[in-house]
């Protein structure tokens, strides 16, 4: 083996933590090139940085199946001929005949010139490669890649890899083939004990694995589909696992080193509230989900639950019930909103729920301040305020509970896990319990993936008596139709929103389409008779809440807004959203604004007003509307549509940072590894084991790296 590192390394096995400058055919500036462009640093981060596809060099194709547009393909042929031709333009080009056994084509080369003729020898056999089009109504390879075949019977044919690359990386020379003879280099000086098994041998064996030398080799260098398959499921698999391994690994140490206040009774205030204040009954999906809370509330180890449930499926009265157990438990509650406005909607519903109880509920915002702010961190800190509703505010250092032992946070995706662990420092010895309840539906690939440290309860059920919200997909030209619909609303009592998109890259455009559609709304119902809200996120927020008010005490019949009004806005004599332009919104976002309406009794509708011209994916995201108001159902259109990186409120976690892995696709995978997670932990909880050391070392490892884990942990 010849060494390919500039420097002796005093200890082999920190042969992955060199840094790439070191290695032959890198040097100083390339190596700084690589830092720059690909963040990869070692020749670890080179060895882990894997193809995104590969060139089939296996195969040669006959000229007789080539058609137009195929990827690149190679062919084994001889030249025929290579001449010289004047262009229209006067530009000279190379044009030869190339001819198998099965038909002929052109080569063309428009640049190039005279070495050309020096290098290329007609009469001779070729292996030639490159992307085939019509050119003349001839099949035609430009610029093919040409390969003598009598020097070419020594090079192994197998599959190319191909690297995500910059244009920088091209124009310093390190293009493809660069980056496939220095990795051709390492992984021929590597050895076995260099990328050691992380797996137990039960597991390779069960899984039928095979081994991480070879998953590296293979994944770069696959001599046939087989390798490539089986390399790239290890890696996928292996990164799923430790992913897992993780989540659960911290699940189990935040429980040994937090302890919580057990509600090990029902009292008073729970009982009263149920027998006396409850307007129906529950769902049998709220009973079971409060089963579930309950049982995990009772024990002193730290809760951390999320609560999911589509929008208007009642997670407001699971939180309340549980806040009363915490309260006949002894202690204070608090509940986190991601809005002012949706903090104060909760603080009014639960205040108002809760009259006559003699339970102290406060409202904490960052608008609330002065004297009357004093008052409440004084009461609260007192214990004197059994509940206190707020928004992030409510994390900041100054908050001081006398006795927190329930933090309830809607919304979750609005909030980083690192906020979220703020919270459990806030009461000394004892964690409070922490119930997050998201209103978006999560595909469970992904659930497993953001969530997979918190225990999951799911409210999949609507409360009875919910009208089914008809949504319809209208173009422009049914504007007239529309209007006459929403007088006809109107005319019953109902109010109606109008939402227009809004972002960033085109806000002053976005802008003037509500304040047009505003204006014409205006002419169909004109003042006095009618009142039209208006509410933008570029409004100052008092003018924002006031235009919201009027809406939420019926003094006007329409609001139109951007998406401000998105996140749990209730106004359930609301039962018309007409989403303007909805081509452009995500599926999840329309889904959550239609939630909007559907929580009164009366029929609801949503109308998508659309441009003709739609893109093939949102006509799929409209038709899915359409089809069903399930929210679950809508989660996995959504993964499938856009691919997990544009969920809300994933791109900050850190944990959907997969090298090979899919969440839509690779399900059976994610199970697999989650299940054989889950066993180990269960069995083995501390890695003590000697079959467990490899993945002990190796979640050492990735601790050691990771930094959103650490934020996890934060121990
Ligand atoms: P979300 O899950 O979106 O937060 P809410 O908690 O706001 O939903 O509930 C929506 C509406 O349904 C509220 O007006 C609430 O009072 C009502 N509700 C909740 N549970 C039931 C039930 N079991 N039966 C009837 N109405 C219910
Ligand atoms: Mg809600």
């Amino acid at each position: 083996m010849f060494n390919i590192y500039f420097i002796k390394l005093a200890n082999p096995q920190d042969i992955l933590e060199l840094p790439i400058e070191y290695v032959k055919g890198i040097g100083q500036a390339k190596g700084e090139t690589f830092r720059k462009e690909l963040n990869i640093h070692t020749v670890y981060d080179l060895l882990f940085s894997f193809p995104f596809r590969y060139v089939d060099r296996t195969k040669f194709h006959q000229i007789m199946d080539v058609k137009e547009d195929i990827d690149l393909i190679q062919i084994k042929g001889v030249l025929l001929s290579l001449e010289k031709i004047k262009g229209k333009n006067n530009r000279y080009r190379y044009q030869g005949i190339f001819k198998d056994g099965t038909g002929s084509m052109e080569l063309v080369w428009f640049q190039g010139g005279n070495w050309l003729e020096k290098i290329l020898k007609p009469g001779e056999e070729y292996i030639i490669f490159g992307k085939v089009t019509l050119f003349n109504g001839k099949l035609t390879m430009a610029h093919p890649e040409m390969e003598l075949v009598k020097e070419a019977s020594t090079l192994a044919r197998t599959f190319e890899p191909v690297y995500s690359s910059t244009e920088k990386m091209n124009a310093k020379g390190m293009d493809q083939k660069f980056r496939r003879k220095l990795l051709r280099q390492i992984l021929d000086s590597i050895k076995v004990s260099d990328i050691p098994e992380t797996f137990p041998d039960y597991m390779m064996q069960k899984l039928r694995l095979c081994n991480r030398f070879e998953a590296l080799q293979w994944i770069h260098f696959p001599e046939n589909e087989t390798q490539k398959e089986q390399a790239t499921s290890r890696i996928k698999f292996e990164e799923f696992f430790y992913l897992q391994m993780r989540l659960l690994h911290g699940k189990m140490l935040r429980k040994q080193k937090f302890r919580s206040l057990p509600f090990s009774k029902i009292g008073e205030c729970f009982n009263t509230f149920f027998k006396e204040k409850m307007h129906f009954e529950l769902t049998n999906a709220q009973k079971r989900v409060i089963k579930e809370i309950r049982a995990d509330v009772a024990r002193n180890t730290q809760m951390n639950r999320l609560l999911q449930g589509d929008v208007g499926s009642g997670k407001t009265i699971v939180a309340l019930l549980i806040m009363l157990i915490a309260i006949d438990n002894g202690v204070q509650c608090c509940m986190m909103a991601p809005t002012e406005i949706l903090a104060q909607q909760h603080y009014e519903s639960i205040k108002s729920s809760l009259e006559d109880m003699d339970l102290q509920v406060a409202f904490l915002t960052g608008s609330v301040k002065g004297k009357k702010r004093e008052k409440i961190l004084e009461d609260l800190a007192a214990g004197n305020i059994h509940i206190i509703i707020g928004t992030h505010a409510l994390i900041e250092d100054t908050v001081v509970f006398k006795n927190l032992g329930l933090a309830i946070i809607d919304e979750q995706h609005r909030f980083g896990v690192a906020q979220r662990s703020r919270l459990w420092y806030k009461n000394g010895k004892f964690a409070p319990h922490i119930l997050v309840m998201t209103a978006t539906p999560i595909p469970r690939t992904l659930a497993m993936t953001l969530y997979g440290d918190l225990d999951v309860s799911i409210i999949d059920e609507l409360p009875p008596g919910r009208k089914n919200i008809q949504t319809l997909h209208q173009y422009e030209s049914k504007r007239p139709e529309v209007i006459a619909f929403m007088h006809k609303e109107i005319a019953k009592g109902r109010q109606i929103y109008v939402v227009y998109p809004l972002i960033e890259e085109s806000e002053k455009l976005d802008l003037q389409n509500l304040q047009d559609g505003y204006e014409r709304l205006l002419q169909y119902f004109p003042m006095p008779k009618f009142q039209i809200s208006v509410v933008h996120g570029r409004m100052p927020a008092k003018d924002k809440d006031w235009e919201m008010q009027r809406f939420v005490n019926k003094t006007t019949q329409i609001m139109v807004a951007t998406t401000v009004i998105e996140v749990g806005v209730n106004v359930p004599n609301a039962s018309v959203m007409i989403i303007e332009n909805s081509e452009r919104f995500g599926l999840s976002q329309l889904h959550q604004l239609r939630g909007r309406v559907g929580r009164g009794a009366d029929q609801s509708y949503c109308i998508l007003m659309s441009d003709y011209k739609l893109s093939k994916e949102s006509r799929e995201r409209l038709s899915t509307m359409v089809r069903t108001t399930n929210g679950f159902e809508i989660a996995e259109a959504d993964l499938k549509l856009r691919g997990p990186g544009d969920i809300q409120g994933t791109q900050q976690s850190g944990l959907l940072d997969f090298k090979l892995l899919e969440l839509t696709k690779d399900r059976p995978i994610m199970d697999a590894a989650r299940n054989i997670a889950l066993r180990i932990m269960e069995n083995d909880p501390n890695l003590e084991r000697d079959i467990h050391l490899r993945i002990k070392k190796q979640l050492a490892h990735l601790f050691s790296k990771n930094r959103s884990w650490n934020v996890i942990l934060r121990s």
